[in-house]
């Protein structure tokens, strides 16, 4: 952490105040990197599986996080200590002594702290009682206080809310896949694992909509060999497999899940997460969020330990059905059959004896409101129905419920909802981890970053600033330099150190400038220097920005030169 505070990858944030806990800030190398790591998601599921991209609004009113739970569900139980009033998270507080404290009640967290003696950390006090600490930050939408508003916990719901627009640019078709950049909040009780636990972070989600009743996808052969370290919650020892064995033998409920899990697995090892330190764990029932059906993590094995860094959600038609009754919007797909089908149902028919007479010049309306309803909708025994704006409550001799056989064209049904849901800052933090190296016996660091990740793709230096040289190498590096490979021009210092400077940056390759350059049989070559391997080459000056694109590209291997 200390080397990417220093490099200028994170900065805590309002530092000069004393910082915030659990907030952050990108300086250049960080903000490079993090933009890189967007660059490899997207293609992923803009260009390979056609999906859209939406951008929407941060804040959102309270009815919508009604709807979707998170105003009733969306927290973390906590207990504030009785004589100096600290909050702690409870079920932190009891980690050592129980496998999942997440899942605990309130009374059986007061009960842990009596049995293992737990009092606060800070004074040593009795803790008081636990309760529920919503995790959404309020706000008012404008002023005053009559319209709450929350900063959205996820970019999720901003899908959701535009459903019917999406689908309808979709052409009213499924799958539908939207995807979205942004920031979401999550007020932590007490962030205390750095970058792992932001109360303001990132996010890359995808919202697959998909018919419940076909969860295959068309582009799966292409995934089925793909490997994948699983810990199934059936048991605790993780398994390895295919892609397709994960499907075959159940362990992943079906193929789209299975399939963006695998592109999870694609999309984390490109940005440079070590496979080795990489797993799949399934969330136990109690565990799952209250819109999932199915949750795979993804897990990195990070120096805190095993961490949650995205997970893969079939969150079923929870969204869309909770924001159907809450918005009282048809959030439906027609599900047209290939043949008519004839089908036996129940319907409610308007009973026109009683109708005509009772409701004399009303009757037709009457009729047509009684006949809209089905018999789900017939409550203790009545029906409430609404014509010309007044609204009645039938009794039951006004209508009968009767068998009918019908041929319908198609039904409509909730899609359901796939969802991989990447935490950017965590990947990020992971790939840093990962990549980094340290020499104890020469005290040097190295950070071995993927090159399509990496901030500065190349190093230009002239041997010393004078001469000349340093004229050819700014030359130099302003024709490298594109908007694909960033290229960092430098002259301060002995060149060993300018090289160590690149190789903590994370930097693939670095070009010098050297006498030869200038004269002699070499002239017009440069030496190219490979991160990985410090071995150096010479290469034509003219031919060193399309080298540099091959090898960001992988099309040209640097032993290859
Ligand atoms: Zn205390």
């Amino acid at each position: 952490m200390a080397l990417f505070k220093r490099r200028g990858f994170i900065w805590p944030s309002y530092d000069i105040y004393g910082g915030v806990a659990g907030m952050y800030d990108y300086g250049p190398l960080g903000f490079s990197l993090r933009n890189n790591i967007v660059d490899v998601w997207r293609p992923l599921y803009k260009g390979r599986e056609g999906f859209v991209e939406i951008d929407s609004e941060y804040v959102g009113p309270r009815e919508v996080f009604k709807a979707s739970g998170h105003l009733d569900k969306f927290a973390d139980k906590i207990t504030y200590c009785t004589k100096c009033g600290a909050p702690f998270r409870a079920d932190h507080l009891v980690k050592e002594y129980y496998d999942n404290p997440d899942t605990m009640t309130e009374k059986e967290l007061e009960e842990a702290f009596e049995k293992h003696n737990v009092k606060c950390l800070t004074c040593g006090g009795k803790l008081g009682p636990v309760e529920d600490f919503n995790l959404m930050f309020r706000t008012n939408i404008g002023p005053g206080t009559s319209r709450v508003g929350y900063l959205r916990p996820e970019t999720a719901q901003g899908i959701f809310m535009n459903f019917q627009n999406l689908y309808r640019y979709n052409r009213e078709k499924l799958p539908l896949g939207v995807m979205q950049t942004g920031r979401s909040y999550r007020n932590e009780i007490a962030p205390r694992q750095g970058m792992i636990r932001m109360r303001e972070f990132n996010q890359m989600e995808v919202e697959l909509f998909i018919d419940p009743e076909d969860k295959t996808w068309p582009r799966f052969p292409e995934m089925a060999d793909e490997v994948l370290t699983l810990l199934p919650n059936t048991g605790s020892e993780t398994v390895t497999m295919t892609v397709r064995e994960a499907v075959e033998k159940k362990v992943i409920a079906n193929e789209a899940l299975a399939y963006f899990v695998g592109t999870t697995k694609q999309l984390l090892v490109r940005c440079g997460v070590d496979p080795a330190r990489l797993r799949f764990r399934q969330h136990m029932p109690d565990e799952m969020a209250h819109y999932a059906n199915d949750c795979w993590d993804a897990e990195a094995l990070l120096s805190i330990g095993w961490t949650e860094i995205t997970g893969v959600a079939d969150r079923g038609a929870w969204d869309l059905s909770r924001h159907g009754q809450f918005s009282g919007t048809d959030l439906s797909h027609f599900v047209k059959y290939d043949e008519p089908r004839e089908v036996e149902m129940d319907k409610v028919k308007a009973n026109y004896k009683v109708i005509g007479p009772t409701f004399k010049g009303k009757a037709k309306a009457v009729t047509d409101a009684i006949e809209a309803k089905t018999p789900a909708d017939i409550v203790d025994g009545k029906l409430t129905i609404t014509v010309d704006g007044e609204e009645m409550v039938l009794d039951s001799d006004k209508f009968n419920v009767v068998r009918v056989k019908e041929k319908i064209s198609g039904e409509r049904i909730i899609p359901n909802v796939i969802e991989p849901s990447c935490g950017l800052d965590r990947i990020f933090y992971t790939v840093l981890e990962h990549a980094y190296s340290y020499d104890e016996k020469e005290d040097y660091t190295v950070l071995r970053l993927n090159p399509e990740v990496a901030p500065i793709k190349v190093g230009v230096f002239p041997l010393m600033a004078k001469d000349g040289l340093d004229t050819v190498a700014r030359e130099l590096c302003e024709a490298v330099h594109t908007h694909r490979a960033e290229a960092y021009y430098d002259d301060a210092g002995q060149i060993g150190r300018r090289y160590a400077r690149m190789d903590e940056a994370g930097t693939p390759w670095c070009i010098t400038v050297d006498y030869d350059t200038l004269d002699g049989d070499k002239k017009g070559t440069v030496t190219i220097r490979d991160r990985d391997t410090t071995e150096q080459k010479r290469i034509r000056m003219d031919d060193a920005p399309a080298i540099i694109d091959d090898l960001i590209s992988g099309k040209r291997k640097f032993s290859d030169l």
